[in-house]
């Protein structure tokens, strides 16, 4: 079919389902021009159907079979950037979540959780829902270990005390199965200061690609080869779920639902990273932890906004004091590391800085449980731009 004319299906097909008052939009895109031509299709609908509303928007899926080189698609996140309120997810593969059912296509789902806040809502939504469907059995938790700062320091976990029985705790909620990762060459510290010798970075943020998302695809790739040999299934889906939310920054509202991992796919796999709680906001996590009872990390109500490392190159300056007058000694080993390396812990700010303005605070120990669901269900809540989070 010429390209004219399966845009004009395309834009025909989306003005019935709009108009029907569904989120779905499909189409065929394989060029940044006809991206362009599409998405003037999808103005002119909206103006004659009289959406107005980014959120509805947000929702039309662009369904992007793409197969370009990596400047094809820059150039395609680019022009996405700049058509809000479309906010079209772009990739080389965008797939369209309403074509999509994971719980009857994937063969296993592994949802990452690092314990915080997003990580037990998604576990809890998905797992339901599995359970409904009668196919939790697919459904696996995974936990990477960050370590802890050595021998050469006083041996803290980099996480928060209590994250892994936590996770633990949550998981046999539901009866699954919890795999703790480790990367093999050393966590977060034996990185820091056997390899790398500066600190991540938003622009270089290897310890999430190197602690966490690496040996998470590793743990998918084992999935995939077991499901292969044991249930004789010529090509393996594997469903990888990342708690993100888009209202965490920029780069995250880019982000689609559904994407397939290319470097972890291959002709007998396909590995589907899934963003299952994408669009909610701050607000609705913590009122799903509320309404269900579900635990949280005591480090919420003593104040912090979020969780994995306790202090992340990453957070706040509050978060950062916070996490300082909470844990003094660990502080106390991320000022020796930075001496180490001779690398400031952030571009303008020492986490000697920190643990001066920490030690000025005085530790925390007022701890009120249910702090955190106060705080942030009250009616004038702050949002989460205004509680300014850097991820
Ligand atoms: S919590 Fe922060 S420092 Fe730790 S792995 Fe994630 S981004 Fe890196």
């Amino acid at each position: 079919m010429a390209t004219n004319a399966r845009l004009a299906k395309v834009y025909r097909k989306t003005a019935r389902t709009v108009a029907e008052g569904g989120d779905l939009m499909a189409g065929l895109v394989t060029t940044s021009a006809q991206l362009t031509t599409l998405t003037h299709a999808m103005h002119r609908l909206a103006e004659a159907t009289g959406i107005a509303s980014p959120r509805t928007w947000r929702r039309l899926n662009a369904w992007t079979a793409f197969t370009g080189t990596r400047d094809t698609v820059a150039t395609l996140h680019d022009l996405a950037d700049r058509l809000d309120p479309v906010r079209m997810p772009v990739g080389y593969l965008t797939i369209n979540p309403y074509r999509h059912n994971p719980f009857a296509r994937g063969h296993r789902l592994i949802i990452t959780t690092s314990g915080g806040k997003e990580s037990v809502v998604m576990e809890d939504v998905v797992c339901t829902q599995a359970a409904e469907r009668k196919v939790l059995h697919k459904v696996i938790a995974l936990h990477n270990d960050l370590g802890t700062t050595g021998e050469a320091f006083s041996n803290q976990p980099v996480e928060w005390p209590g994250t892994l029985e936590l996770v633990q705790r949550q998981t046999s909620r539901y009866g699954i199965p919890l795999e703790v990762t480790k990367r093999p060459r050393g966590g977060l510290f034996d990185q820091l200061l056997g390899q790398r010798k500066m600190w991540p970075s938003s622009a270089a943020r290897w310890c999430t690609s190197d602690q966490k998302t690496s040996q998470g695809l590793k743990s998918a790739r084992r999935h995939a080869t077991q499901v292969q040999q044991t249930e004789h299934v010529g090509h393996v889906i594997i469903y990888y779920l990342v708690g993100i939310r888009a209202e965490e920054s920029a780069g995250r509202a880019r982000k689609p639902e559904f994407v397939i991992d290319r470097t972890a796919s291959t002709r007998a796999r396909t590995v589907i990273r899934w963003h299952p709680i994408l669009h909610w906001s701050a607000r609705q996590v913590w009122q799903h932890i509320k309404d269900h009872r579900l635990e949280y990390h005591p480090a919420y109500d003593a104040g912090m906004e979020r969780l994995s490392c306790r202090l992340c190159v990453l957070a706040t300056r509050a978060d950062l004091v916070c996490a300082a007058r909470l844990s003094p000694e660990l502080t106390a080993d991320y000022v020796g590391a930075e001496e180490t390396i001779g690398h400031s812990f952030k571009k303008d700010l020492s986490i000697r800085d920190i643990q001066r303005e920490a030690e000025h605070l005085g530790p925390i120990t007022d701890v009120q449980p249910g702090a955190a669901l106060e705080r942030h269900l009250a009616p004038d809540a702050p949002t989460v731009e205004q509680l300014t989070r850097c991820l």
